[in-house]
């Protein structure tokens, strides 16, 4: 067993016996349908994975291999809570994405196999300071400022993977206000669930807990405080935010 003397008062009232020095941070969560949490380990997002949206962003749509950034695991915002919006920027967006929950982790997973690792699905929207994206691109910076900033990811509840008919087709979309911003399929996605796990698997050991956010149709644009979005994937789920 560990034993350790722990020496600060402060730490020791809140933590008797802990061997930690500071209070350890809480776990970050999500929902699922069926009343459970799922605990989040990391949060991986693909970029420029349905072709008019590679487009508007002013890429070439052809079928290179799948690229990545993430989030902080405590960037999601859950239950319909509001998000505030983000300091340093003046051009937030949205982008409403599909979100593969990873139930089961692995390194190399074949495409044939990758379903049988997913937990589940929600809806997700990968908020997006693109002012600094945009800034970082021309300075050949990375994006983690303008995608790992506090509450950039709003999620639905996890729909188990058991209840769902299919994951990789289905309307995919978001209102802002009454405006029907985003309007895409799941089967415009240039590489499908699978291919993403897999692709993903051979740059990382996935682990449980893992969030992929498998990136955007187009219509991406920029939102304010006020602003009332609404996303829905069909047989998936739907969310709600504010932003305050
Ligand atoms: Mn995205």
């Amino acid at each position: 067993m560990l034993r350790v003397l722990v020496t600060s008062q402060t730490h020791e009232s809140i933590f008797p016996m802990s061997p930690f020095v500071i209070a350890p941070p809480p776990q970050a969560v999500v929902p699922t349908t069926d009343g459970g949490l799922f605990p989040v380990r990391r949060i991986f997002c693909v970029g420029r994975n349905y072709a008019a949206h590679t487009r508007e962003m002013g890429g070439d749509p052809s079928r290179e291999a799948p690229f990545f950034f993430t989030k902080p695991a405590d960037a999601v915002v859950t239950g319909d809570a509001s998000c505030p919006y983000p300091p340093a920027t003046a051009s937030l967006h949205h982008e409403i994405e599909l979100v593969i929950a990873i139930g089961k982790g692995g390194t190399d997973i074949p495409v044939e196999q990758a379903l049988a690792h997913v937990y589940g699905y929600a809806v997700g929207i990968d908020l997006t300071r693109r002012d600094l994206q945009d800034e970082a691109k021309q300075a050949r910076r990375p994006w983690d400022m303008a995608k790992g900033f506090d509450a950039s990811a709003p999620i639905s509840a996890i729909r188990p993977a058991a209840g769902i008919a299919s994951a990789n087709s289905g309307s995919i979309r978001l209102m802002v206000n009454s405006d029907l911003r985003q309007n895409g399929d799941l089967s415009d996605m240039i590489w499908n669930n699978a291919e993403i796990i897999n692709y993903l698997s051979g740059l990382v050991t996935l682990a449980a807990g893992d969030l992929i956010f498998t990136g955007t149709p187009d219509g991406v644009a920029a939102i304010n405080r006020g602003d009332r979005l609404v996303g829905d994937i069909a047989g998936i789920g739907h969310l709600t935010t504010i932003v305050c």
